[in-house]
């Protein structure tokens, strides 16, 4: 079996910055990834708020981020991981092909879109039901299309379907969005942007494609039915799952860890959207993983784990 310093599990933002600074440490690395290296960044039409660059394409940053990575020596495999298997100093990580034998693990696998859990959301999923506006938004061309939620996705990509929708009816179950300031006021004056407050999506409806939605006001409860060709849900998401192993986490199945982020179970550490926190950014994930790879390195030593030179 491959015995590695360090293997992380994810390759979006944290992962990436976790695998550089391993990387730069001179411990020899493997990152573990499911399907493409960036993680959600890879779906980002565009990032305006990381310091220094004043505005570049999710795909472009998370490729960037990629090639970096690489340059400092960490290996990257796209082998989605079946289970971990830990004990105190001795970390099994099982994928699809092999076996990984690890000194240290960081996690940072992130999560899977949350779904309504209305009918016909999973009967019409590819059909008209989308958890990605870059990779569908440009098949509504001239039609009309619904958002779901209020935080900065919903807000975020609402925008960018404007590109394409003839209209774009953003409904949110609350009276007033989570969103930066700076998206809400961008949305308030896009004209093919309509909010519908108090409202939720009771059933997707359609014959072969999505034609209509069903939705009830919470305040009075009347039903009235919205036709739109598609839906785009963006209503956060759950985090992913980690099979073999089962570090403390909050009600939401978030890793709880410290400010190392060392996780419950001794030398599994976790970073970016997988760990609970408040704030979830491109610069908090990149955080995450810079603090997560020292701290990975510092338990090595400490446990005098670390592979021969
Ligand atoms: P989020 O911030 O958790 O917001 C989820 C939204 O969906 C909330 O408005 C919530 O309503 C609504 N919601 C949740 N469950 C629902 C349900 N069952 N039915 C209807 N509505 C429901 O999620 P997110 O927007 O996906 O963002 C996830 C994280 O990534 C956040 O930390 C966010 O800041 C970050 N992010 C940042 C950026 C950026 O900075 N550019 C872009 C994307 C994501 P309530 O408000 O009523 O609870």
């Amino acid at each position: 079996m491959e015995r590695y310093d360090v293997t992380i599990i994810g390759a979006g933002p944290a992962g990436l910055t976790a695998g550089l600074y391993c990387g730069r440490a001179r411990l020899k690395t493997l990152i573990l990834e499911s399907t493409i290296p960036g993680g959600t960044l890879r779906w980002t039409e565009r990032v305006e708020d990381y310091p220094g660059i004043e505005e570049i394409g999710g795909a472009e940053l998370a490729e960037r981020m990629e090639a970096q990575t690489r340059r400092f020596g960490a290996e990257l495999r796209i082998e989605p991981v079946a289970e971990v298997l830990w004990q105190e100093d001795f970390k099994v990580i099982r994928t699809e092909k092999g076996e990984y034998e690890a000194g240290a693990v960081i996690i940072t696998a992130g999560g899977e879109p949350r779904k309504l859990g209305v009918p016909g959301e999973e009967e019409f999923t590819g059909r008209g039901v989308s958890y990605c506006a870059l990779c569908d938004g440009p098949l509504f061309r001239d039609r009309a299309v619904a958002v779901i939620g209020g935080g900065n996705s919903a807000v975020e990509e609402a925008l960018f379907l404007t590109k394409y929708a003839s209209k774009v009816t953003v409904i949110h179950r609350g009276r007033e969005f989570r969103a930066q300031e700076i998206l809400q006021e961008k949305l308030f004056q896009s004209p093919k942007i309509e909010v519908l407050w108090k409202a939720v999506v009771e059933e997707v409806q359609g014959e072969k494609l999505v034609e209509a939605l069903l939705l009830k006001d919470i305040e009075s409860g009347e039903e009235k039915r919205l036709k739109v060709s598609g839906l785009f849900v963006f209503i956060g998401f759950v985090p992913s799952q980690v099979k073999g192993m089962h570090p403390k986490h909050d009600r939401g199945g978030f890793f709880l860890t410290d400010e190392w982020r060392a996780t419950s179970c001794p030398g599994i550490f976790a970073a970016g959207d997988i760990r609970a926190q408040p704030v979830r950014q491109i610069t908090t994930a990149v955080a995450d993983g810079t603090v997560a790879a020292v701290a990975a390195e510092r338990y090595l030593e400490e446990h005098d784990l670390r592979l021969p030179a």
